[in-house]
């Protein structure tokens, strides 16, 4: 479902946070991509979804190129939904019409079509009676349970991650976690940047080590966890596990 090839990308002062990097996902696969701290993960999910566009390589989303066609980037921006490590939720507006909006902006439904829809994906993510709650009245976890629900209000065909969980206390970690668990069991095709490297391995269908821009192993994420090939991705998980 999503085919990337030679992608390379280089900030204008001059980092190559990517460096001719090529993967292709198929659908219903999970993808969980580790590295260390700089080595490009945020940016490769960013260009997947055209929030930043490469120098170079080519990006295919569900049969759409990424390419310079603001039609196609806008398609791809509501095939692929995005969670950040910060919710960046509407503050002065409540969970339930923070997830009503993204589909009367993006998708043009009427507001009483976009409720319902709404119900259905607070309750999925266990927060089906927190509705009329403003952000400031969510824990850090259902704050992010509801960026998630309104992620998939677009009806994504894939869902991008980064770092969903890095931002939480560590009692709040696992009911996201959970959420996402499920969503892979429903057969959503994902691609998750994270910390969590018991989750990763748990989820993950593959796993991609990334360091310095390239991708240094690719293996089934349990091939990767318990006998990684290459010896950098073996130094990186001795020092993270
Ligand atoms: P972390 O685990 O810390 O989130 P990451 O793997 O997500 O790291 P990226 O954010 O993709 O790493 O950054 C890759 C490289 O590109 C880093 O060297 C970073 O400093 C650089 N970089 C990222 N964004 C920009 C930007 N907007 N301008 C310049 N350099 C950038
Ligand atoms: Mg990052």
């Amino acid at each position: 479902i999503i085919q990337v090839q030679g992608l390379t990308k280089t900030f204008p002062n001059g980092v190559r946070a990517l460096d001719g990097v090529s993967l292709k996902i198929h659908r219903g696969e999970v993808v969980v991509l580790v590295g260390p701290s700089g080595s490009g993960k945020s940016t490769f999910l960013r260009c997947l979804n055209g929030l930043e566009s490469a120098d170079s390589g080519t990006i295919v989303v569900d049969g759409i190129p990424l390419d310079d066609n603001p039609r196609n980037r806008r398609a791809i921006r509501t095939e692929a939904g995005m969670v950040f490590q910060q919710f960046n939720l509407f503050p002065h507006m409540t969970a339930g019409r923070n997830i009503d909006l993204a589909q009367i902006r993006v998708r043009g439904t009427s507001p009483r079509e976009a409720r319902q829809t709404t119900l259905e994906l607070l309750k999925k993510v266990g927060l089906a009676d927190r509705v009329e709650a403003y952000p400031s009245q969510l824990s850090g976890g259902q704050q992010q349970r509801v960026a998630i629900a309104r992620a998939l209000a677009l009806r994504p065909r894939v869902m991008l991650f980064d770092e969903a969980t890095s931002a939480l206390d560590p009692e709040m970690i696992g009911e996201v976690l959970d959420v996402m668990r499920d969503l892979a069991r429903e057969g959503m095709t994902m691609v998750v940047v994270t910390h969590e490297m018991g989750f990763a391995r748990e989820v993950g269908s593959r796993a991609v080590f990334i360091d310095e821009g390239r991708f240094v192993e690719i293996a089934p994420a349990q091939d990767l966890f318990d006998a990684p090939r290459e010896p950098r991705t073996r130094a990186f998980l001795s020092k993270v596990l």
